[in-house]
C-alpha cells in the first residue's frame, strides 16, 4: 500500500528527545497540514523523515510500500515516491532548473529499472512544459542556474517544480524553518492544490493558521511537545486561527509538564 504509516516515532537531538511517540497516517490523495506552536518538532519530524543525519531515530517505524524508509538512505527514500522538501537546497551555478530537472528524473527512473536509458529530451521538453503551465510558471525559468541568486519566492518554486515533475505519492513540505514569508505559502499551497488527485498525497507543515486561505486540507492535525495531540478537519485550523494555541497548551499541560 502507498500510505505512509508512522508509529511510535522518537527522535533525538543530541541526546535531547523532540518527538516523543509521534503517531501519523497518510493515504494517497489526502492533504494533511501539521501546525503547533514554534518549538513543538515540527521541522523534527520532516528532518527525520529526510534521514538528516543530526536526527536519530531512536523508536519507532515509518512504514511506505511495506518497508521502513527510516532505514533507508535519502536517496533510496525518494526513489520510492517520497518528495522530500529541501533534498537540494545548494545553490548549483552551471546547471540550469532543466538540466538538474532531468537528471532528478532519471535517477528516480533508473532506480525502478537499471536499464532505463533516461527520458528523452522531447519527452522531457514536454513534461516540463506541462508542469510548468500546470504551475503558472515563466518557461524561461527553467533555463536558469538552479539557487543562483534565487530570491526567497524563487527557490519555493524550483522546489514546487521539482515535486511537480518527479510526481511523488507523497510530499512532505516543511515551511516553517524556510524563513519566508506567507508568500511562500502561498506558492507551495498553489503547487499542491494543482497536483491534488488520488495518486497524490501531502503533508504541509506549518505555523501559519491562515493556512486555509490557501489550500483546503483534508486533515489538520496540531503538534505539541513531540506529538500529535489533536486531530480534525479544516475547522481545527478556523479554531487555531481564531483562538490560537494557548488552549491546546492549557488542555494538554498536564500531559507536557
Ligand atoms: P518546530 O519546527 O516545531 O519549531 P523544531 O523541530 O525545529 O521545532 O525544534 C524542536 C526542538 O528541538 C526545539 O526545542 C529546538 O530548540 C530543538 N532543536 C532544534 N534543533 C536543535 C539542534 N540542532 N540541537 C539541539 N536542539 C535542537
Ligand atoms: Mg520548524
Amino acid at each position: 500500500m502507498s500510505e505512509l504509516v508512522i508509529k511510535n516515532l522518537h527522535v533525538g537531538i543530541e541526546d535531547n528527545e523532540i518527538l516523543k511517540g509521534l503517531e501519523l497516517t497518510v493515504r494517497p490523495g489526502e492533504i494533511h497540514a501539521i501546525m503547533g506552536p514554534n518549538g513543538t518538532g515540527k521541522s523534527t519530524l520532516a528532518y527525520a523523515l529526510m534521514g538528516h543525519p543530526n536526527y536519530e531515530v531512536t523508536d519507532g517505524e515509518a512504514m511506505f510500500k511495506g518497508e521502513n524508509i527510516l532505514e533507508m538512505d535519502p536517496d533510496e527514500r525518494s526513489h520510492q515516491g517520497i518528495f522530500l522538501a529541501f533534498q537540494y537546497p545548494v545553490a548549483i551555478p552551471g546547471v540550469t532548473v532543466a538540466n538538474f530537472l532531468r537528471t532528478a528524473i532519471n535517477a528516480r527512473r533508473k532506480a525502478e529499472d537499471p536499464e532505463d536509458k533516461g527520458i528523452s529530451i522531447p519527452e522531457f521538453r514536454t513534461l516540463l512544459k506541462e508542469r510548468m503551465d500546470l504551475l503558472k510558471m515563466d518557461h524561461s525559468f527553467a533555463a536558469r542556474y538552479l539557487n543562483d541568486g534565487f530570491s526567497g519566492g524563487e527557490k519555493k518554486r524550483a522546489e514546487i517544480l521539482q515535486m511537480a515533475t518527479l510526481k511523488p505519492e507523497i510530499a512532505i513540505l516543511d515551511e516553517t524553518d524556510s524563513g519566508l514569508d506567507i508568500d511562500a505559502l502561498r506558492i507551495v499551497s498553489e503547487g499542491v492544490n494543482a497536483l491534488r488527485g488520488p495518486d497524490f498525497g501531502a503533508v504541509v507543515i506549518t505555523h501559519y493558521q491562515r493556512i486555509l486561505n490557501y489550500i483546503q486540507p483534508d486533515f489538520v492535525h496540531i503538534m505539541l511537545d513531540g506529538r500529535i495531540v489533536e486531530s480534525g478537519g479544516p475547522e481545527l485550523a478556523l479554531l487555531l486561527e481564531e483562538q490560537g494555541y494557548d488552549w491546546v497548551r492549557e488542555k494538554y499541560s498536564a500531559v507536557t509538564a
